[in-house]
């Protein structure tokens, strides 16, 4: 069904002009017409086109017209498929026709009467069909409830009283809290005449104090108690003859077959959603989720607009929210801070994914990082979650699937906090902590306050380390999911919260923390402006998008720490290198840099023209026999060095010169260990960088070598995708021309943790391009580098 006029050739390839997306080559192309989008699209489409060709408009009837009546009027016009009236005004309908002709008939007579009323008789409208994207994060949308918000902020005092703003404006009004709760409690009611002594608990934002308008309803049917008394609730609800619903068959039939001591959570949930289907007014849109981390039925309610959840295995979560309440009642400060940055978070599209599905930030773990940032400021204004569990009382103590969630219930049981900076400042602070933060190589405990190193969670062997000793090894033994942002739930200490984020979400939240902080350095952040522009947190919410990537940042290549994804000896060897754990990491990159770009690209590389560098460089190799203990020290001096460091120079700036060994030959093995890296002077790379001269075009074509090479059987290398890629290289060298003058380019790697995230980064720069080429393989090596550096610390580890 898809037509010729959809696809349009592009100088990149195609467009598929009725999905909206661009198609490289026909290979793609013709997969894309067959796919399931493109077909489904289609089909719509030419339903739509059947429907239009088949009806007509009519305007003029008014609310009490019922579609029957609509229809029957029609009926003498020809056979009436379907009458479709408009939902919020009933004022017009379009009627269809089973044949085109009726349209015809319809249109001639020239007066409509119906129930007294004139109606009026129109040919529809063709519109073209076209693709609506979802516009929820567009960035033009958050620009217009920016837009709303300006006149407000921008004529207060102060940012102090713009983020008190944010929080009316944001916050739940007390006629939208009164109406959520008569929703909780009628589910109540209806919920234990199925389940006797069930509770229904709100969480999540409609109760811990940071909900919004349009949050969703977070409930947890609790069924503890009912496992116990749901014989008798058989037999109450028997006897009294009770519970017909409109269907005729008895309500306690949803039950009879399921014995809730028995069931799995999926069954209960079945049975949830048919009890919200049949007897809650205004529910629709339910489903069960039962592939979610929780499972969950999901509900809709008409009436108030809102979305709701229900889970019957989250006591943790009523838990937590018990927990963000009190934090909020502790000091007055956090509400509006997380108001605020909420806002900010999903003006940047960093955070707003409901379910927690997706790569980004729920607003949970956003306030927990909030949170963790109020421990650590100087005074703290938060406690950390140890201190408050020792100033709960004994009646206090909680624990919960083993989890000890013992914390004061009233925040008067706290000690007030001795700081007393502003919201303005500690707004600031928020963005400066974490635009410097090493997220690689922490795992963020809001139990002990404070950051703990990842290597103590990186062996095998030992899997309750970063777990503390007084909690039962039971659901414990859970190892921590770790990734590039590991932020550990102040109570489920083997669940990172942030467990969903992918490298890219890390870097976009740092990279915003670090504009933010620059801004809020400014004078438009702390000062109202005098001839109404912008100023404080309007411009800090820009949506996303307008913030450039540096000049300098072009031509760099970042290879992140990924705790996830290393090797497990090389894990055990991170693990027992504790402090120095970046530096032997390094190491390793260092080697499999140089492992790409010499064995699978087949650069020459060459020591730089003004050092000592190589094998035979006898003074550079006696330099570089450190050992263990000194590279140790002079790690931890380095990193001594760079906190104290000004913020014009890059802010850790623990740079390394590694000597890498120049391996002869063009075999594939790399990073001979026996070699270790020597620090340099401080913030100053001691050792040269390569200089790499590439001859041949090898970033080009290479996935059509690579198709040709899986599928020509005598060529396809055995082993690893390193083997393949070097092939790919040798080929493209055979048939491709040598360049006319070599390409010549120095790489020079450096090592940045500690004050900001833990990763080797390669500076690249052309010394000589006479063909213009550079820019082309420097954009090839940003993606080949680092997926290739990763898949050779694997092979080195499967070799060894
Ligand atoms: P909003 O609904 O406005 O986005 P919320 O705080 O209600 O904010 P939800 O994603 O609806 O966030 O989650 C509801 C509650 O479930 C949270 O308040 C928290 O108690 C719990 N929760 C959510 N995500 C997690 C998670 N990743 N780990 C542990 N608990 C979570
Ligand atoms: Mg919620």
């Amino acid at each position: 069904m898809s037509e010729d006029s959809d696809i349009q050739t592009t100088p990149r390839g195609f467009q598929c002009t009725l999905c909206n997306v661009h198609l490289p080559n026909t290979a793609s192309l013709d997969q894309h017409v067959k796919g399931k989008k493109h077909r489904t699209l289609s089909t719509v489409r030419a339903t739509r086109k059947t429907q239009e060709e088949h009806s007509v408009f009519v305007s003029g009837i008014n609310p009490e017209v019922s579609q029957t009546d609509v229809a029957e009027y029609f009926q003498q016009f020809g056979a009436v498929t379907d009458v479709i009236i408009d939902k919020d005004k009933g004022v017009y309908a379009i009627v269809q026709f089973t044949e085109t002709d009726s349209i015809q008939a319809a249109l001639s007579c020239v007066e409509h009467k119906l129930k007294g009323l004139n109606l009026r008789v129109k040919p529809r409208e063709k519109k073209e069909f076209k693709l609506i994207p979802k516009k929820k994060n567009d960035p033009k949308n958050l620009q217009q409830v920016l837009d709303c918000l300006k006149p407000d902020l921008c004529q207060l005092v102060s940012v102090n009283a713009q983020m008190q703003h944010i929080v009316e404006r944001f916050q739940l009004g007390e006629n939208e809290k009164k109406a959520r709760s008569l929703l909780v409690q009628l589910m109540q009611e209806v919920f234990v005449e199925f389940f006797p002594d069930s509770k229904i608990l709100p969480f999540g934002s409609s109760v811990n104090t940071f909900g919004i308008h349009s949050c969703d309803l977070d409930l947890f049917l609790d069924l503890e108690n009912t496992k116990v008394f749901q014989a008798h609730a058989k037999s109450t609800t028997e006897q009294a003859g009770e519970g017909m619903s409109d269907d005729g068959r008895s309500e306690d039939s949803i039950l009879s077959d399921i014995d809730l001591s028995t069931a799995t959570p999926a069954d209960v949930l079945d049975l949830v959603a048919m009890i919200l289907k049949r007897c809650v007014p205004s529910v629709n849109k339910v489903q069960v989720v039962s592939s979610a981390r929780l499972p969950v039925v999901k509900f809709h309610h008409r009436e108030l607009n809102l979305q709701g959840d229900i889970t019957i295995n989250n006591r943790l979560a009523v838990r937590n929210t018990r927990f963000l309440q009190l934090c909020s009642g502790v000091d007055e400060r956090l509400r509006p801070l997380v108001y605020t940055i909420r806002y900010w978070a999903k003006q940047k599209q960093l955070a707003g994914n409901p379910s927690g599905a997706g790569p980004l930030l729920n607003n949970y773990a956003l306030t927990l990082l909030i949170i963790f940032f109020l421990q650590n400021c100087e005074p703290p204004v938060l406690p950390t979650v140890d201190q408050l569990k020792d100033l709960a009382c004994e009646e206090e103590e909680c624990e919960i699937e083993g989890w000890n969630c013992t914390f004061p219930s009233q925040p008067i049981a706290i000690p007030p906090s001795t700081n007393t900076q502003d919201l303005c400042t500690l707004l600031a602070g928020f963005f400066s902590f974490y635009a410097k933060f090493d997220f690689a190589s922490s795992v963020i405990s809001l139990r002990e306050g404070r950051a703990l190193p990842i290597t103590d969670f990186l062996s095998q062997n030992k899997e309750d380390d970063g777990l503390q000793e007084d909690q039962p090894t039971k659901a414990h033994q859970q190892r921590l999911k770790l990734g590039p942002v590991n932020l550990l739930d102040p109570f489920e200490l083997s669940h990172n919260v942030a467990g969903n984020l992918n490298e890219r979400c890390r870097h976009s939240f740092q990279r915003e923390c670090q504009e933010a902080e620059k801004y809020c350095r400014s004078l438009q952040y702390q000062q109202k402006s005098a001839k109404g522009k912008s100023w404080g947190l309007m411009r800090l919410f820009t949506p996303h998008g307008e913030v450039q990537p540096s000049k300098t940042e072009q031509l760099t290549i970042s290879i992140p720490f990924k705790s996830a994804s290393l090797p497990e000896q090389l894990c055990n060897e991170l693990h027992t290198a504790g402090d120095s754990f970046r530096l032997l990491w390094f190491q390793r990159v260092c080697s499999a840099v140089e492992g790409v770009l010499k064995s699978i690209l087949k650069c020459n590389l060459a020591p730089s023209k003004d050092a000592a560098f190589g094998e035979d460089s006898a003074v550079a190799a006696e330099e570089m026999e450190t050992t263990e203990a000194s590279v140790k020290s002079s790690l931890s001096d380095s990193f001594d060095g760079a906190e104290t460091q000004n913020e014009t120079s890059p802010v850790s700036a623990v740079a390394v010169g590694a000597k890498r060994p120049l391996s002869s030959g063009s075999d594939t093995s790399v990073s001979p260990q026996s070699k270790k890296p020597r620090m340099a002077r401080r913030g100053k790379p001691e050792f040269p960088p390569w200089i790499c001269v590439q001859k041949h075009i090898v970033w080009a074509g290479r996935r059509k070598v690579k198709r040709e090479l899986i599928k020509d059987a005598d060529l396809r290398p055995e082993g690893s995708c390193v083997a393949l890629e070097s092939q790919v290289t040798a080929r493209i060298i055979e048939k491709e021309p040598e360049l006319k003058d070599p390409l010549e380019f120095s790489v020079q790697p450096q090592m940045l943790g500690g004050t900001e995230s833990t990763r080797a980064v390669l500076k690249l720069e052309p010394t000589s391009d006479q063909t213009g080429v550079f820019h082309d393989f420097f954009h090839f090596l940003e993606a080949f580098l680092p997926k290739m550096v990763e898949t050779l610390l694997e092979k080195e580890e499967a070799s060894a």
